[in-house]
């Protein structure tokens, strides 16, 4: 894609990039006023040079709604919000594989059963292995997980069950969690990465933007998530669900949400940006975003909220030069 000039702070932080550097704290705070195209076509730049034009696409079924004991204030799903959604505990085999299949014949790689809850006792655990091992037998698709904040003994199990990647959103900063969620903790979902890592599952880890918090949170939790070394990293957009602490909170701009993006290219170079959650709020439903440095999306129908269509996210794609499959 088009080379940029940029300003001086982009080119250089590009420059030192591109070349293998690590920006600090400072660096990516410098991006916050730069030039926006000029920014987003440097990300964009960095993309192409770390990640080719793979695009990776990713679908999800909600394995369990509501009825969360948490108390997460952008979720519609916790018991603490009045929100009116479905609520249904586990699903079973044949619901997760069909799913999965659905999903896997029309070109998407991965998938993944989410489900909502603080975290999933051990005959949950068994269950979920179950539909796993039930998605296994009947297609190809790679195997995502998000439960909660898992033991390593039950993240030990999943990997059995044949999952290759685990999902924790750190969701935002570590000095703005407290703002957004008291019933755990930043360091309970650090734990959880922790250990997913340590019994060998992939680690997906992002956050929810919109929330009230600001740009440097955004920078801390991008910075955390390199410390970390995650490689697929979601953003989520807030929409505001009625109901919920946050219903009144404004939706971001397109254009705060291309910086967001951008940035957080500079600071995870090689990492898939993935949009997830709240797309289907922008108005070019992300095309300008995929310009800017993301090169991954949640794709299909999203847990409670309305998603993109499949066949519309791969025409996007491809119209943009990317290369849709996973890696
Ligand atoms: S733990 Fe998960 S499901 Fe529960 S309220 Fe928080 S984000 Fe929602």
């Amino acid at each position: 894609m088009a080379v940029v000039e940029c300003d001086v702070d982009v080119k250089r932080l590009k420059a030192k990039v591109l070349s293998g550097g690590k920006i600090s704290k400072n660096e990516a705070l410098e991006l916050v006023d730069s030039e926006l195209e000029e920014l987003c076509g440097a990300a964009d730049e960095i993309r192409e040079r770390f990640c080719g034009n793979v695009f990776d696409f990713c679908s999800i079924i909600n394995g369990k709604s509501g009825g969360c004991t948490e108390n997460c204030k952008f979720c519609s799903q916790s018991a603490h919000h009045n929100t009116g959604i479905a609520k249904y505990s586990l699903i079973g085999e044949s619901e997760a594989s069909e799913g999965a299949r659905y999903n896997f014949d029309r070109g998407v790689g991965r998938f993944a059963i989410v489900t909502a809850g603080r975290a999933m006792n051990d005959a949950e655990v068994d269950e979920l292995c179950k539909n796993y091992e039930s998605i296994g037998r009947t297609c190809g698709v790679f195997k995502c997980a998000s439960h909660g904040l898992l033991r390593t003994e039950q993240l030990e199990r999943l990997k059995q069950a044949g999952v290759r990647r685990y999902h924790s959103n750190l969701e935002t900063s570590r000095s703005f969690f407290p703002n957004v969620c008291t019933t755990h903790s930043y360091d309970d979902k650090i734990t959880t990465i922790k250990n997913a890592g340590s019994v060998g599952l992939e680690v997906c880890s992002g956050g929810i933007f919109g929330i009230g918090e600001t740009m440097e949170d955004r920078i801390d939790m991008a910075l955390d998530l390199r410390e970390l070394g995650v490689k697929s990293v979601p953003v989520n957009i807030l929409s505001p669900i009625p109901g919920t602490p946050l219903e009144n909170n404004p939706i971001l701009s397109g254009g705060e949400v291309r910086r967001i993006v951008a940035i957080y290219r500079f600071i995870l170079p090689d990492a898939m940006i993935r949009m997830a959650g709240g797309r289907g709020l922008l108005d070019d439903k992300g095309e300008s975003v995929f310009r800017s440095g993301s090169n991954a999306a949640t794709t299909g129908d999203l847990l409670t909220t309305t998603g993109t269509g499949i066949d519309f996210d791969m025409a996007l794609v491809k119209r943009l030069g990317y290369e849709a499959k996973f890696h």
